[in-house]
C-alpha cells in the first residue's frame, strides 16, 4: 500500500461539513518561513462551553428530599450526641452511622460574608450574603444565603434568621435560604 502523503488534502466526496458556528476565522497571517512561527503571539479564542451533568445525590439525597417538602434535615450520632447541621452519614467524632433529624427553620447569624463577584450561576445576583446560620441544640452550622438585607451594614451576628424554600424546588443546595426573622 502506497504511503500516504499527509499534507495531501482528502478527495472530494470524503469531506466533512464547513461548520458556521463557534470560531469561524479567516485570513490569519501565515509566514513564509516556518522558523518565524515560534515567535507568533498566542491564538486566544474565546468559547462558550456547557455540560450535561448526571451526578448522584447518593446516601445524601434524603436531605434534598426535604428541601422539596420544605424541611432542613441534619444528621445525629447517637452515640456522641452530636448534630450536623450540613448532613453527614458517618459521625466525624466516632464514624458511627448517624439518623436524620429535622433541623429548627430559625436560627441565628454565626458569621456572614456579602460577595461582589461569584460563579456564572451566581454572577447575575452579585452582590448577595451567605451566612452561617447556626440552631439551638445544632453543633454544626449551615451555609446558606440571606435574602433582604441590602448592605452588610444591615446585618448583624447572632441577628435571628428564619428559613424559606423556593416553591419550585430544583433540588438543588439553593432551594433553601434565610430572611430575617
Ligand atoms: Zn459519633
Amino acid at each position: 500500500m502506497a504511503k500516504k502523503n499527509p499534507t495531501k488534502a482528502p478527495a472530494a466526496g470524503l469531506k466533512v461539513d464547513e461548520l458556521m458556528t463557534g470560531t469561524t476565522v479567516f485570513n490569519i497571517p501565515f509566514p513564509q518561513d516556518l522558523k518565524t512561527l515560534k515567535k507568533m503571539s498566542p491564538i486566544v479564542i474565546k468559547h462558550p462551553y456547557s455540560v450535561e451533568y448526571v451526578h448522584s445525590y447518593g446516601q445524601d439525597s434524603p436531605f434534598f428530599a426535604g428541601l422539596s417538602n420544605r424541611k432542613l434535615l441534619g444528621t445525629k450520632c447517637g452515640k456522641c450526641d452530636y448534630t450536623y447541621a450540613t448532613p453527614r452519614l458517618a459521625c466525624a467524632q466516632c464514624g458511627r452511622e448517624t439518623d436524620w433529624v429535622e433541623l429548627p427553620l430559625v436560627g441565628r447569624v454565626h458569621t456572614f460574608t456579602t460577595c461582589y463577584f461569584g460563579s456564572e450561576e451566581f454572577l447575575k445576583e452579585t452582590p448577595f450574603h451567605l451566612v452561617l446560620v447556626e440552631f439551638d441544640g445544632v453543633d454544626t452550622l449551615l451555609l446558606s444565603r440571606l435574602i433582604g438585607p441590602d448592605g452588610p451594614e444591615d446585618i448583624r451576628i447572632g441577628m435571628k434568621v428564619a428559613a424559606k424554600f423556593r416553591r419550585n424546588s430544583q433540588l438543588k443546595p439553593t432551594d433553601v435560604y434565610f430572611v430575617p426573622a
